[in-house]
């Protein structure tokens, strides 16, 4: 049967896309429905028809799936932060660990039975809300011209007015007002996408979980240090935020969808923001982090994440660790209270001088930070390793890390991934190179949304290595498919 846009369907819900929609099938005709739940009967309109398979939209739910919980955020059917909200908690954990065994298995190729032994239940959090400590709201205005602040609908730049995002801190919503009637007030323009006019383009909040500290910093559309419009106003009132630490302008005149330019200019306070982590409930390591600098969004899960790479990494104390991406060294430090010396590498010049701050703050010296890109450094740098922390953005690994991580011959490398994809991609590399997977572990920092942590341990394989070391070739190489 073919299908034409606007064409009315009942189906139900079989399965959850990788981005959340609900998939349901009519005589092996897959139909992807946004906002449909897993277990659900819906009526669904066709919007977009492609040869196998078509796009609809939720028009009504005949029979709820016994899965589908009531949302807490009236905006989850808009804003494209959460793609989850009206799946149980429960069943979310299940879908993102079946996501990680599926990717392993179809792109890494690994057979489903030493996928379910090694593969360990996900860990979840007790409170899946209020959990993210940094969020980026784009400024923008509404429709009568008023400035608005809050999240671009999904696979939009349309901007949902929102100050009260439920994954956030609780006192955003007061910062961000606080901000919004300084600009009505002083007739502050928001940045237009589409003229490249406008001043604030974004508004950055970070919090430290355990500090309490806050950060704010306004991304502003112009090339040159500024002094904003009554800007002691606007200071004097976020000041007086509990917790307030640090009011920072980012300079960002770019045409480009990157958030943070270049220039970090402190208004009021220190130029960065302080957290604690905990190693295994005992050890408190502090934190300083830039504006620029990467840093895990939910510290609760976060915790557990670190910990359970210090476990996997087995290390007695004479170890050489190399962290490779290493942020503001915080998986470096968690390291280096066991291993003999740890090397960090990571790109974000202002995230190694966190990184070198935060070791010589927490009493560490033995270890050691490279600047720049971690398959020019590793390839230059380093030997020999005993154990390799690899945790890459969601590109994942370059043919050039990767190899060089072989080349390197750990016993052991713990890789962090934020995608199963490229994670599963990377895996079948090092995997074809003497290594086996050993462990792969899910952790849930990302609730409401399809995202997930992967943990996974490989070590070296009995086989002889010897011979193969020299050919090493990464997959994507072979096919030139390499970016
Ligand atoms: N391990 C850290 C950071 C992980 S995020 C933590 O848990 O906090 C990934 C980091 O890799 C970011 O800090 C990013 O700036 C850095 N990065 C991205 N590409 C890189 C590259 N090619 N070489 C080195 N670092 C890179």
């Amino acid at each position: 049967m073919r299908y034409n846009k606007n064409d009315l369907v009942t189906i139900t819900i079989e399965d959850i896309g990788h981005d959340g929609a609900g998939i349901g099938k009519i005589e092996g005709f897959i139909i992807f429905t946004k906002d449909a739940v897993i277990g659900d009967i819906v009526r669904a309109r066709i919007m977009k028809v492609k040869s196998s398979f078509a796009y609809a939209k939720l028009e009504e739910v005949v029979t709820p799936s016994s899965f589908r919980v009531i949302p807490l955020c009236s905006f989850h059917r808009q804003c494209g932060g959460c793609q989850l909200q009206t799946l149980s908690y429960e069943k979310q954990l299940e879908y993102k660990q079946n996501k990680i065994r599926n990717n392993l298995i179809r792109i890494g190729g690994f057979a489903s039975d030493l996928i379910d032994n090694v593969m360990q239940p996900i860990v979840g959090m007790e409170e899946p809300w209020f959990y993210r400590n940094k969020a980026q709201y784009p400024v923008g205005y509404d429709k009568l011209g008023k400035p608005i602040t809050g999240f671009y609908a999904g696979r939009t730049h349309d901007i949902i007015a929102n100050t009260d995002c439920l994954l956030g801190d609780k006192r955003n919503k007061e910062i961000l007002e606080i901000v919004l009637a300084y600009m009505k007030a002083n007739q502050i323009t928001a940045y237009d996408e589409k003229t490249g006019t406008g001043l604030f383009r974004h508004i950055l909040i970070r919090n430290g979980f355990y500090s309490g500290e806050v950060m704010v910093s306004f991304i502003v559309n112009s090339k040159h240090k500024i002094e904003l419009k009554k800007q002691h106003e606007l200071v004097e009132a976020l000041s007086k935020i509990p917790g307030m630490t640090s009011i920072c302008i980012n300079l960002n005149p770019e045409r480009t969808n990157v958030i943070m330019g270049n220039e970090v200019h402190v208004l009021w306070g220190q130029g960065f923001i302080n957290d604690t982590l905990h190693v295994n409930n005992e050890r408190k390591l502090n934190f300083q982090i830039s504006p620029k600098s990467f840093y895990q969004v939910n510290p609760r899960q976060t915790e557990k994440l670190y910990n359970l790479v210090l476990e996997y990494a087995d290390l007695k104390g004479f170890e050489t660790v190399w962290d490779l991406y290493s942020g503001i060294g915080t998986i470096s430090l968690f390291m280096a209270a066991v291993a003999g010396k740890v090397y960090g590498v990571e790109v974000i010049k202002e995230a190694v001088d966190d990184a070198r701050m935060n070791a010589h703050n927490n009493g560490f010296d033995n270890t050691e930070f490279y600047s720049g890109n971690v398959e020019d450094i590793l390839t230059v740098k380093c030997d020999k390793a005993d154990v390799i922390i690899v945790d890459p953005p969601r590109k994942g690994c370059e043919a050039r890390c990767l190899e060089a991580m072989i080349k390197a011959k750990p016993d052991r490398i713990i890789y962090v991934s934020c995608d199963s994809a490229t994670l599963a991609r990377d895996l079948q590399f090092l995997c074809n190179n003497g290594y086996e997977l050993k462990r792969v572990q899910a952790v849930d920092q990302f609730p409401q949304t399809v995202h997930v942590e992967t943990i996974c341990v490989i070590a070296k394989s009995n086989v002889s290595q010897a011979s193969r070391d020299d050919e090493a070739i990464h997959p994507a190489k072979q096919k030139g498919l390499e970016e």
